[in-house]
């Protein structure tokens, strides 16, 4: 050291002696002790969005912050950029609910021909992933359904409703809808590596739409329990690949009160079935996590949004809020696990002193998307006198 002048002792001491002593220290790592990959793929969810695609109140004829897909966009496409890998699903109750649904029945009706449900137009912008059907998607009966969901671009999935085939044999039975999808979907790891991630999406709707909408049904289609149905599928999906198996429930998080079936028909026992790692569900227009109802139930963490350990979320009603779940995944002896998981709602607006103020603007894109539908749904509610009672 003595003969070196100060700038050479500063590199010495500042960047050689660290790395020799890096090296001492730490031997080199072999290829097989490397960490193993970790992807993180976060799952937006909308639910029992009603037909609200704008932020407006067809009953008041005015704007709204509170509810509608155009601000609800704002916060998908923000919670997107925010990652690098994410899925978005719809977990139904899309098509009927507002004066935008009515005029598409009217539609439909005129000329089910050419229809095209203007809800589509939006979804198919912000490019779902996939999306399963809700109750009120049945009330104006099974050809408005089919017809309807012609219109989006991405896949629909359900897989408890059946053709009723008349005889109680289950190995006969014939999904009405296509029951799952899975999805091919190149992930980004931490390290900057890609990777294609098998995901198992698989719809499940709550059995009461059979006894709400029986005049649509009856003969026609038959429907199994939640849990039952999950517990045929989710093998079969694993065994044809799916690393992750994604449950898009229309469901509240317990039993419809007026089931038969309350054990085969609550998320809770849901979550039990073996292989399910994250279930999106809607239907009682409520929030998971968060909910003060929910604090200190068992088997219920409502901070981490999970459900006997498995990822859950609720997106609340009409796209006031945006439902997230982010899925730390890990690959380990050939397999995706997933070792963490965190579940929030975003809310599209907040309430201070007592008034609303909202936390996003309306997408620009949607407004321009909808404006003549949303005009021709002025004019036919100018026309009729329209009133919106809504069950979930
Ligand atoms: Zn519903």
């Amino acid at each position: 050291m003595m003969g070196m002048d100060k700038r050479k002792r500063i590199i010495f001491f500042t960047v050689i002696v660290p790395i020799i002593a890096l090296f001492c220290h730490f031997p080199v790592v072999k290829a097989e002790e490397l960490p193993a990959s970790t992807v993180h793929l976060r799952i937006l969810e909308t639910t029992d969005l009603h037909g609200n695609m704008l932020d407006y109140d067809y009953r008041k004829k005015r704007e709204t912050i509170e509810f509608g897909l155009a601000r609800t966009a704002t916060l998908i496409k923000k919670a997107r950029n925010e990652v690098q890998n994410s899925l978005l699903f719809d977990n139904g109750d899309l098509l009927v609910g507002n004066a935008l649904g009515e005029y598409a029945v009217k539609k439909y009706k005129e000329n089910p021909k050419y229809f095209f449900h203007p809800v589509y137009k939006i979804m198919n912008s912000l490019h779902y992933d996939a999306a399963t059907l809700g109750n009120h998607e049945f009330n104006y009966g099974l050809d408005f359904l089919l017809d309807s969901i012609k219109g989006a671009k991405f896949p629909y999935v359900n897989a408890n409703v059946y053709v009723d085939d008349h005889n109680d044999v289950e190995v006969d039975d014939i999904n009405f809808f296509n029951p799952y999808v899975i999805l091919n979907k190149q992930v980004v790891d931490t390290n900057g590596q890609t990777h294609n991630i098998k995901v198992g999406v698989i719809g499940l709707l709550t059995p009461i739409f059979y006894a709400w909408d029986i005049e649509h049904v009856r003969g026609m289609a038959k429907v199994k329990s939640l849990v039952q149905t999950a517990e045929h599928f989710v093998p079969i999906m694993k065994q044809k690949g799916a690393d992750v198996i994604v449950v898009l429930a229309h469901s509240g998080i317990g039993a419809d009160k007026r089931l038969k079936d309350q054990e085969g028909n609550n998320l809770f026992n849901l979550s039990k079935v073996k292989g399910i790692d994250a279930i999106l569900f809607g239907h009682s227009h409520s929030v998971f996590p968060g909910r003060d109802d929910l604090k200190n139930r068992p088997g219920i963490n409502n901070e981490k949004g999970t459900i006997n350990g498995v990822a859950a979320v609720q997106a609340g009603f009409w796209g006031n809020h945006l439902g997230i779940i982010d899925l730390n995944l890990q690959h380990i002896n050939g397999e995706w696990k997933v070792m963490d998981s965190q579940s929030e709602v975003q809310s599209i607006f907040r309430i201070i002193n007592g008034k609303k103020k909202p936390n996003v603007n309306p997408d620009p894109e949607i407004h321009a998307l909808m404006e003549e539908s949303h005009l021709n749904t002025l004019m036919y509610l100018e026309e009729s006198n329209l009133g919106f009672p809504l069950s979930p």
